[in-house]
């Protein structure tokens, strides 16, 4: 049963009713609707709790997809929390300050991709330091540069939109694909796209904030070679 997935609309939201539609065979819970963004795109599942009307607190160690389609989540508990049945209402709140500082550090990304503008290969999104990996044919890239670069981009306090496009609408719009920095996915039926104002525009899962200007100050605190043209560069909030 595919999960309404309530921070993709709008990621600032902090708690939600829901009520357990199913509980996986690793007793992971499946609720209606959540707020949980599940483990994707190098960006972790919310850790959170969900609360029963009776006051049973279940703590939430991740939430990961159970398909292929990323249509299903499931909550996954620590151990040792309460059970939980298939009707049961609960209150799922996630572990704000965590989820924020990521989205954050993953907004963060988006600037980093538009001022190195070379493939990626791979990423991670961490509370404290994130990093994207590049197909850089040459070494040469500046650590301070590129630092002064992603900051002068947040300075600007550009805001941080999406909207979902059909593929037919995609297709019907080939000078969308020529400005993104990230060709979308098709055949899914529609595509999410986050637009950075004037600076970044490519089809994204994740959570964001929405002004860059929320980023506060960022470093670019390592840049290492991961074979021949592959350059892992860090990046943290300071
Ligand atoms: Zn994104």
């Amino acid at each position: 049963m595919p999960t309404d997935c309530l921070f993709r609309d709008d990621s600032y939201l902090k708690t939600c009713e829901a009520r357990v539609i199913a509980v996986t065979g690793q007793g992971g819970i499946v609720l209606d609707r959540t707020i949980f963004y599940a483990t994707s795109g190098g960006q972790p599942g919310d850790t959170g709790t969900l609360t029963t009307v009776e006051g049973a607190v279940v703590p939430i160690a991740t939430a990961v997809f159970t398909d292929a389609a990323k249509s299903e989540i499931a909550h996954l508990p620590a151990p040792g929390a309460p059970a939980l049945e298939v009707g049961d209402t609960v209150t799922a709140a996630v572990d704000w300050d965590r989820r924020y500082a990521r989205m954050r550090m993953h907004t963060a990304l988006h600037l980093l991709s538009a001022v190195l503008p070379y493939a990626v290969t791979g990423g991670s999104v961490g509370e404290a330091e994130s990093r994207l990996d590049f197909d850089i044919p040459e070494a040469g890239l500046d650590k301070d540069d590129i630092t002064a670069k992603v900051n002068a981009m947040i300075a600007g306090n550009a805001a941080v939109t999406h909207r979902w496009i059909s593929d037919a609408e995609l297709e019907a719009n080939p000078g969308l694909v020529k400005t993104m920095s990230v060709k979308p996915p098709m055949g899914t039926g529609r595509v999410r796209l986050i637009e950075i104002a004037g600076l970044d525009l490519q089809p994204c899962g994740g959570t964001h904030v929405k002004n860059v200007g929320e980023i506060g100050k960022v470093q670019v605190t390592q840049i290492e070679k991961k074979g021949k043209q592959n350059r892992r560069v860090r990046l943290a909030l300071v």
